[in-house]
Parts: C-alpha cells; sequence; structure tokens
C-alpha cells in the first residue's frame, strides 16, 4: 500500500449536509445576523466570528436543539461499506472538520473512524455557554493542523490521500500526496485535486486507495 492515511472533510463528505453551523443558525433563528458576521469575519478574523456568534448570538439558548441536529444528520451512501473497506485495507482513517467534535464522535462511533479533530462549543447543564475550543483561528488552519495530525501518526503526508468538498480544503489538498475532490460545487477545488468524485457515493474513494 502506497498510502497509509485518509483524512475526511466531515460536512458534505461523510454527511450529507454541507454545512453545519449555517444549519445551526437556522434552528437556532440567527440567520441573517449569523450569515452577515460568516461572511463580514470567516477568512479575516476567525476569532470575532466565534466571539459574535458562539458568545453572544448563541450563548445560554437550550443546547437541544444543537443536539437534534448531530442526532438526524444523515451520512452520505456507502459510508459504512467504506469505512470497513479501509479497515480491511488496514489504512488510518481520519476526519478533519471546521465543524463540531460532537458531530464527527458521533461518526467515529457509527463508522469505527481511527481519530476526529473538530471545533467545539462548550456545553454546560445542557445550554450553550458561550465558550468554544477551536482546532485554529486562521481560517486556513486546516492546512497546518493536516500537517500536525500526520506527524502524530507518524505518518509522512506524501502517504495521505485527503478528501474534502469546498475552497476551504484547498490547503490540504497542497500538503498530501493525493487529493480527491468529492460531490464538490468549487471548480477551484477540483482544480487543484488529483481526482474528481462527482457524486456523492462514498464507495467511489475505494479506487483511488492504493
Ligand atoms: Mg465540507
Amino acid at each position: 500500500m502506497k498510502y497509509k492515511l485518509i483524512v475526511f472533510d466531515m460536512d458534505g463528505v461523510i454527511f450529507t449536509d454541507d454545512n453545519f453551523w449555517s444549519r445551526m443558525h437556522y434552528k437556532y433563528d440567527t440567520v441573517d445576523e449569523g450569515f452577515r458576521l460568516t461572511e463580514k469575519y470567516l477568512k479575516t478574523d476567525v476569532k470575532k466570528l466565534a466571539d459574535e456568534v458562539i458568545g453572544k448570538l448563541w450563548k445560554g439558548n437550550s443546547a437541544e436543539g444543537f443536539f437534534e441536529l448531530i442526532e438526524t444528520a444523515e451520512y452520505n451512501p456507502g459510508a459504512r461499506d467504506l469505512f470497513a473497506a479501509l479497515k480491511k485495507k488496514g489504512i488510518k482513517t481520519c476526519i478533519l472538520t471546521s465543524g463540531p467534535t460532537e458531530l464527527a464522535r458521533k461518526a467515529q462511533r457509527d463508522l469505527g473512524i481511527d481519530s476526529v479533530y473538530g471545533n467545539e462549543i462548550v456545553i454546560k447543564k445542557n445550554k450553550i455557554t458561550g465558550e468554544y475550543k477551536w482546532l485554529s483561528l486562521d481560517y486556513s488552519h486546516k492546512g497546518e493542523t493536516f500537517l500536525g495530525i500526520c506527524r502524530e501518526l507518524y505518518v509522512n503526508p506524501q502517504e495521505a490521500i485527503v478528501v474534502g468538498d469546498n475552497d476551504q480544503d484547498i490547503f490540504k489538498f497542497e500538503k498530501a500526496g493525493f487529493s480527491i475532490a468529492f460531490n464538490s460545487n468549487s471548480e477551484k477545488l477540483k482544480k487543484a485535486a488529483d481526482a474528481v468524485i462527482d457524486d456523492n457515493n462514498l464507495m467511489k474513494i475505494l479506487e483511488f486507495v492504493k
């Protein structure tokens, strides 16, 4: 086997929905303000965005809606079969996401994924506290975090495959041995990828795992 590790983006790759945090805005009725803040700060000041959204808009709300979104999140077709097949091949699997760690842990439990790295909103006594633990406060963190994961797992980045679906994943694509744009709307990402899968069947990833 040439490759030892596959690093998956979560939203839109493992799960059908491609943006958990935007679903949170619908759930908590913060769409107008939430989307305005995201537009303004996502690429320039992630800390400010998290402070405004988690620290102000959602703070003090019941976490019920958050847990409901996690419970009802749906897997893309082929998820179970893909991870069973990857386990058989002896390749390590990992989720690296700017979505919530709680959702990544659900996938880890259900699919037998080796490790997960995500962002966490702190919940106490079933309430959103307004605190958060973010992987990084740099929009382009996924490239650096990806390299950190490779170090942690003793895998050369060139022996890793990355799978992603949006522009933010490009930072990882640039550093990995092989990259797959999965069910993506982004022409930019597809251009940067070594392979493109144009539907949401996760089993199609298998043919590139050699
Ligand atoms: Mg995604």
